[in-house]
């Protein structure tokens, strides 16, 4: 009898379009937890502009791409066929068609033609990732996908429409389709459009608000106005998606820091009801030109406790139907949450048992915090810890310069492990 974990399984390529396809780096936490299919419909960000972007620039490079709507539906059709092999695989090994890492080793063992040596290495790769990423996403039930990168919005709705509708043809489980969008891009389509495109399927669009005050906004080079953010929300709300705006505590520095929060929260008042407010406090990454006008001293980094500040008067200020939500490693304090307007009360307690704690306990809990963090991705580096440490020499002994110090050792434990965005 044959040993179970030694089961391999020859995969039937004959309605194969591609063992491979095209899958891209960006998509947001939620998603990776969700384990969601993930699929370009465009490659890289068509604006790159924004002064304060690391992730994408980094990740995906300079230059934006559009597909075509048959390279999409190439893509898709690659996916079934490598999503058909799973299934099978699982059926034949006697799993009843769940996924599991027995099927997907047995079809990696199984098929040494399309996985082993004699391919080009970058392809193995691919193949391997599509194979991995198609079973964990079955396995997670087959309910979510994320269309990347940046900002496929911007394709023709007379494209987006029926490559959505050929994914949801081709894989009818699916419930949930998100998409990173520009404020921009949405607001160049009409209402029609955007209910199209919800019709076709899109049921999720995650907005970079990142500030509703136009001096941010254009300082930054958001390429998006207040006036389009509000008109963007509103219709993407209208459009009966689910919307998330992202805003980022601190964009303003310390000269706009007020109005970061006041026109932010005077946008999403307007917008009225996204779903979701998610905060992403700002982080300056080395490599991107707003790191380059801090160091010439042309932009000055509100601290960690200003920025707390900031979201407190924009909390204040709010009076929308959303779910605030501070949901990344970015953010000093996670437990900020609660569903506007009925948890107002109960969010600015939050803020306000974390302010008053006196400035060593504040510190020491920024520390501990973010070095957490930094040290959860391992591989520490000495020039930082020596930074964390007289920090924390500073803190302790009370010393006037505890703050900068703890600002700067954060600075510093941001810039050296590659913190998503
Ligand atoms: S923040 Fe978004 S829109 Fe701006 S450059 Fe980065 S990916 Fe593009």
């Amino acid at each position: 009898m044959s040993n179970f974990a030694e089961q391999t399984y020859k995969m039937n390529t004959d309605n194969m379009k591609g063992y491979s396809y095209d899958m891209g780096p960006a998509r947001p936490p939620s998603e990776g937890a969700a384990r969601s299919l993930l699929l370009r419909f465009t490659r890289r960000c068509p604006w790159n502009r924004c002064l304060f972007c690391a992730g994408r620039r980094g990740r995906v490079g300079q230059k934006f791409e559009y597909k075509s709507v048959e390279e999409i539906k190439g893509d898709i059709d690659s996916i079934k066929g490598i999503y058909d092999q799973i299934k099978a695989a699982s059926v034949k090994l006697g799993h009843d068609g769940k996924v599991n890492n027995t099927v997907l080793r047995a079809i990696l063992r199984g098929n040494p033609d399309i996985y082993g040596d004699s391919v080009d290495s970058q392809e193995i790769e691919n193949r391997y990732q599509a194979l991995v990423h198609i079973g964990n996403w079955i396995d997670s039930g087959e309910k979510t996908m994320f269309i990347q990168d940046s900002n496929s919005i911007i394709m023709h709705t007379r494209d987006l429409v029926p490559a959505l509708q050929y994914l949801k043809k081709t894989f009818p489980k699916i419930e949930r389709i998100t998409t990173y969008a520009m404020a921009k891009s949405i607001s160049k389509k009409t209402q029609e459009e955007m209910n199209a495109l919800h019709e076709a399927g899109l049921s999720r669009v995650h907005i970079g608000l990142e500030s509703g005050s136009d001096d941010v906004l254009a300082y930054m080079q958001k390429g998006a106005t207040s006036a389009q953010q509000i008109d963007a929300g509103q219709k993407a709300v209208r459009a009966g998606l689910e919307v998330s705006e992202y805003m980022m505590p601190g964009l303003g520095g310390k000269k706009w820091s007020r109005e970061n929060a006041l026109e932010s929260a005077r946008v999403l008042n307007e917008i009225g009801d996204a779903d979701f407010i998610r905060l992403r406090t700002l982080k300056i990454r080395k490599g991107t030109p707003l790191y380059e006008e801090y160091k010439a001293g042309n932009f000055v980094l509100a601290t960690e406790d200003e920025m707390i500040d900031e979201i407190e008067l924009m909390v204040q200020n709010l009076n929308c139907n959303s779910y605030l939500i501070s949901d990344h490693i970015d953010n000093l304090i996670f437990e900020i949450e609660g569903q506007l307007p009925q948890d107002k009360d109960k969010i600015l307690k939050v803020i306000a048992d974390y302010k008053s704690m006196s400035a060593k306990e504040r510190h020491s809990y920024k520390l501990r915090k973010y070095s957490g963090h930094y040290r959860g991705y391992g591989n520490p580096s000495a020039e930082i810890d020596q930074l964390i440490e007289n920090a924390w020499s500073s803190v302790e002994g009370n010393k006037p310069d505890a703050e900068a110090k703890v600002e700067e050792a954060i600075l510093a434990m941001f810039n050296y492990q590659s913190f998503t965005t």
